[in-house]
């Protein structure tokens, strides 16, 4: 399958892995949009959020974006995690990601 993040994953692309386990990795996003730009992938591939069935899933990767977030210093001063799914969203990779952003004041609504 031609998927960016499964060849990642694979170890077939070079990435700046900050975290790994049986389910998930962590890796500094190659266009950093904030001071910290981590994506939270499943090794599993899904294309979008509303395909995963393994509930339990999601929650660790929310779990893993927060204990990165402490490691990158900034779960007190402020982070924001975001999954876009499809077209309007902006998904540009069809395998499911969380952001982990942060390092500096974020405005809201996103844009
Ligand atoms: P999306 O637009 O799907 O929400 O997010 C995809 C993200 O993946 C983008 O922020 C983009 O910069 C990042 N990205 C795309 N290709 C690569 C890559 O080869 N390596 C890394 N580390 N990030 C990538
Ligand atoms: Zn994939």
């Amino acid at each position: 399958m031609d998927c960016v993040f499964c060849k990642i994953v694979k170890k077939e692309m070079k990435s700046d892995k900050v975290y790994e386990d049986e389910d998930l990795i962590g890796i500094r996003d190659i266009n950093p949009q904030a001071p910290i730009h981590i994506l939270i992938i499943p090794k599993k591939h899904f294309e979008k959020l509303h395909q995963i069935e393994e509930i339990h899933l999601l929650g660790k990767m929310i779990k893993i974006a927060y204990e990165i977030a402490e490691k990158e210093g900034i779960l007190n001063s402020g982070y924001r995690i975001v999954i876009n799914t499809n077209r309007d969203a902006g998904q540009s990779v069809d395998h499911v990601h969380i952001h982990l952003l942060g390092g500096r004041i974020m405005r809201w609504p996103p844009g």
